[in-house]
């Protein structure tokens, strides 16, 4: 698959504010934070979206879900979390390299996104 800026992080061409990392995932905050501690969740292994991703790869991504929702929880003390995937670009995904948003939610923001 052509490469994306997702690539460029895990390559360290690109910073980010890692959350978390071992050999098969990498999480860090989204340059656009819907709400405070917004991070996502991406396999080093590239696949542009959930039809094209083996089964190894999601189990790692499942492994690794809980620990950064844990993770989250203690940094940011939210009142409760959204898991979101997006999936082609009519369900809004515009990076081609399959991530999970993990988005914190607090009683203050009722605005929602
Ligand atoms: P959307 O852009 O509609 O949220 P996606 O589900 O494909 O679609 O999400 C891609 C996410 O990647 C966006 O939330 C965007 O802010 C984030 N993003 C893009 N470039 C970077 C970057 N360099 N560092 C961190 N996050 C990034």
């Amino acid at each position: 698959m052509s490469e994306t800026v997702f690539s460029k992080i895990i390559d360290g061409e690109i910073p980010s504010y890692k959350i978390y990392e071992n050999d098969y995932v990498y999480a860090f905050l989204d340059i656009s934070q819907v709400s405070k501690g917004h991070t996502l969740l991406i396999p080093k292994k590239a696949s542009p979206n959930i039809y094209e991703t083996d089964p190894e790869t999601m189990k790692h991504i499942a492994e690794a879900l809980p620990i950064v929702a844990n993770a989250i929880k203690k940094a940011f003390n939210p009142d409760g979390l959204n898991i979101i995937q997006n999936n082609g670009e009519y369900a809004s995904q515009s990076v081609f390299h399959i991530h999970f948003h993990l988005i914190p939610r607090y009683k203050e923001d009722i605005d929602g996104f």
